[in-house]
């Protein structure tokens, strides 16, 4: 079980404000964000692809704005976030920094990650910045989200980040190593290594409680390791309070691991071909059905007609000249800019439509083709 954070291609490490800050003062833990971005500049320079879901903008303002202990009002915990996440952005990028890594800040909101055509910017955006080497710093925009609105944990938020960049590794890093059968200070309490499944069973172990500072308990992590295994992602939750927490874990600490039942990929492509409703069909010609076959993006070029009213991001279906199905897929662009691309090359789509929107209609990996 250690060498499955050492194993994994894409990884995503959660850090609880606990950690990041101290509990008494609110101050950031320099020594210990030191450390853990040194895990991280490791785990990069082995090429593994990393990204960071930060919590502490909340607790970093609380103590900037001198606001009082306790629970704050939402207006307070969102002008606390405005003024702490600059703080948090800045400890980042310069500890990432030190180690030569570009920082790039991600703020997200519940929509962004729910909505398809938001969700599918935030994908290709973080795509991109892990191509270029960078290593994303995320955290929800709290000065924006209000309650109906917000996740208002950062373990659920991750989980949702990790199967929206289709990652293979969830780490929550947290002040407990993990699920135990019943609350760890009860006599015959039992740590579980390893949840193969996340049953009813499981689900009531995990109790309701939180620290003042971290609003995730136990039960956040548990619908997060749901989300993030059903997105392909193995989680683990992990005790982070000693220094290199990451590689606390691959010498074998202490920790729970949640297994997925399918990869990434596979995750990705049964939501695109069977959870999501069709909203349109595209027609394409022999030559796109044969790129199509051979692994290739499907571009406006080869497309020959548009049916249906669709936006960017929804799903629609891929036809043949003799309208058989080739596969599902989710579209770079709404119906009306379709019509208005189709059977040009990419590189005409900023003068046809005013934008440079995307070179690809489907991209391949948004694509799933039919078995023959
Ligand atoms: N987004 C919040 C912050 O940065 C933290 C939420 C959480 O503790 O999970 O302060």
């Amino acid at each position: 079980m250690s060498t499955y954070l050492e194993k994994a291609q894409r990884v995503v490490v959660k850090i609880g404000s606990a950690l990041l800050t101290d509990s008494e003062t609110g101050k950031l833990n320099r020594a210990w964000l030191h450390a853990l971005v040194e895990d991280v500049a490791r785990m990069r320079a082995r090429g593994q692809e990393m990204l960071i879901v930060s919590s502490g903008a909340i607790s970093l303002g609380r103590r900037a704005l001198k606001l009082p202990v306790g629970k704050l009002k939402l207006e307070e915990s969102q002008a606390a976030a405005a003024v702490g996440q600059i703080g948090l952005a800045h400890a980042f990028q310069e500890n990432l920094s030190s180690f030569g890594i570009s920082c790039a800040q991600i703020l997200l909101t519940l929509e962004d990650t729910e909505e398809r055509r938001r969700y599918l910017n935030a994908r290709s955006t973080i795509q991109t910045l892990l191509k270029l080497g960078a290593v994303p710093v995320i955290n929800e925009n709290d000065t924006v989200a209000t309650s109906e609105i917000r996740y208002g944990d950062n373990d659920r938020l991750a989980a949702r980040v990790a199967s929206m960049v289709s990652a293979d590794c969830l780490v929550l890093l947290s002040d407990v190593d993990g699920l135990y059968t019943a609350p760890p200070h009860l006599p015959g309490a039992e740590h579980l290594p390893e949840v193969a499944e996340i049953t009813p069973e499981i689900e009531a172990m995990a109790g309701d409680a939180a620290s003042i500072y971290s609003r995730g308990g136990m039960k956040t992590k548990i619908a997060a390791a749901r989300i993030a295994t059903e997105g392909g992602a193995r989680m683990a939750i992990a005790n982070g309070r000693g220094l290199n927490p990451l590689k606390a874990i691959e010498e074998g600490a202490r920790c729970t691991w949640f297994n997925a039942p399918s990869t990434p990929i596979a995750a990705r492509k049964r939501w695109i071909s069977g959870s999501l409703k069709s909203l349109g069909t595209i027609c394409i010609d022999d030559g796109a059905v044969k790129a199509l076959l051979q692994g290739r993006s499907l571009l406006p070029a080869g497309i020959t007609d548009v049916q249906g009213e669709f936006s960017r991001g929804d799903a629609i279906t891929v036809r043949d000249m003799h309208g058989h199905e080739i596969g599902r897929g989710l579209s770079a662009y709404d119906s009306h800019d379709a019509r208005i691309i189709k059977g040009h090359s990419s590189r005409e789509i900023e003068q046809l439509l005013g934008y440079s929107g995307r070179a690809e209609m489907i991209h391949r990996d948004d694509l799933v083709l039919k078995k023959p």
